[in-house]
């Protein structure tokens, strides 16, 4: 991982909106920066200078995974010997990640600074260098999902009718661990029969029905990155309507696929899915993004959705997941994480996405 580069491109960036100082407190943010993965830390960029604070449980881990970066263990919180250590070098504008910064914090923060200086909030100053991966990321991203793939196996021996959701979701989560995972990028999603038809369905204690979509929608952290995949089964006997829907998402998905190129706005994949939905007359059922970025952290720039026009950049990983959701009668998606290549995509995903009826 390349920290030092990623640390002179924030300094680049610091110069041109001319801010003389910047405080990260978003851990993924910390992370991308210089590596240390602990669950406490501000990271200070104040001229060329460049210090992690954390506290003494993390003196150990600090010091082994901090890069480019002097590790000060601080005493009381984090923020507050972040403050001190600025007044130093006077910065007069300091910069704070407004989207992860408490309002309590921000007003403690103006009290700590040199009187002179003032905080400007900044948005998504890190984020936008975390867009595109490098080929190390990647093959992190990629391992991890191809672990994520091979937990649906685990999955599927124990669905059959009568399992309560958290069962199915246990096995996910029993199978992902027994892999070497790290834990789960988010809370397993397994939705049965009318409960598929809430695109973001915990798993709960109602049982799959005799007759229904299973959507289950999970994910991993492996060596920091995580994985995201969705795959929609149906248990029993299959009405047609049921079956063109789960054919319209996934020709909506692979039309998203499709559209993928470096070059592209992400606008035009999220209408390029989109369209076939509308085709198939289910458009208004359509009722979320496209697709999202992900890495670090399971949500990350770029947002896959409607009028969005940031283009894609080779080396963006995104994923791609429309769906549909009927009220009453269940729900359908499918989920890809695809590397954005100069001609088009590389599916990372290794899953069949044939329609499987229990
Ligand atoms: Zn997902
Ligand atoms: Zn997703």
């Amino acid at each position: 991982m390349d920290y030092l580069g990623r640390q002179q491109k924030t300094l680049e960036l610091m110069r041109r909106e001319k801010v003389d100082a910047l405080l990260v407190t978003h851990l993924p943010n910390v992370c991308y920066l210089c590596g240390f993965t602990g669950s406490a830390a501000v990271l200070a960029i104040a001229g060329r200078r460049i210090a992690l604070f954390t506290d003494g449980r993390y003196t150990a881990q600090a010091r082994e995974e901090t890069r480019g970066a002097k590790v000060v263990i601080a005493k009381g919180p984090a923020l507050t010997a972040a403050a001190k250590w600025l007044e130093k070098s006077r910065p007069k504008v300091v910069g704070v990640e407004a989207e992860h910064l408490t309002l309590s914090l921000s007003s403690a923060l103006k009290k700590l600074l040199p009187p002179k200086a003032r905080l400007r909030e900044t948005r998504g100053l890190v984020e936008r260098f975390r867009i595109i991966k490098e080929p190390g990321e990647v093959e992190r991203i990629r391992a991890a999902v191809v672990l994520g793939a091979s937990l649906l196996d685990a999955a599927l021996k124990v669905l059959k009718p009568g399992i309560a959701e958290t069962r199915v979701a246990a096995e996910i989560e029993y199978a992902a661990r027994q892999a070497g995972a790290a834990g789960m990028s988010f809370d397993t999603i397994v939705a049965s029969g009318p409960r598929s038809a809430l695109p973001h369905g915990r798993a709960s204690d109602a049982a799959v029905p005799r007759n229904g979509f299973v959507v289950m929608d999970f994910g991993v952290i492996l060596a920091g990155y995580c994985s995201d995949m969705t795959r929609t089964v149906h248990v029993g006997r299959m009405p047609r309507q049921q079956r063109q829907m789960y054919e319209a998402v996934r020709e909506a998905q692979q039309a998203g696929i499709d559209a993928v190129r470096a070059g592209v706005d992400v606008g035009r994949v999220d209408a390029a899915a989109r369209k076939v939905l509308a085709r198939a007359g289910l458009g208004k059922y359509f009722t979320h993004s496209t697709g999202h970025g992900l890495g670090l952290e399971i949500h990350e720039l770029p947002r896959v959705a409607r009028g969005v026009a940031d283009v894609l950049e080779a080396g963006t990983v995104i994923t791609i997941e429309p769906g549909v959701y009927v009220p009453g009668v269940g729900g359908v998606r499918i989920e890809d994480v695809v590397v954005v290549t100069e001609g088009g995509c590389e599916v990372l995903t290794p899953a069949s996405k044939e329609l499987v009826v229990l």
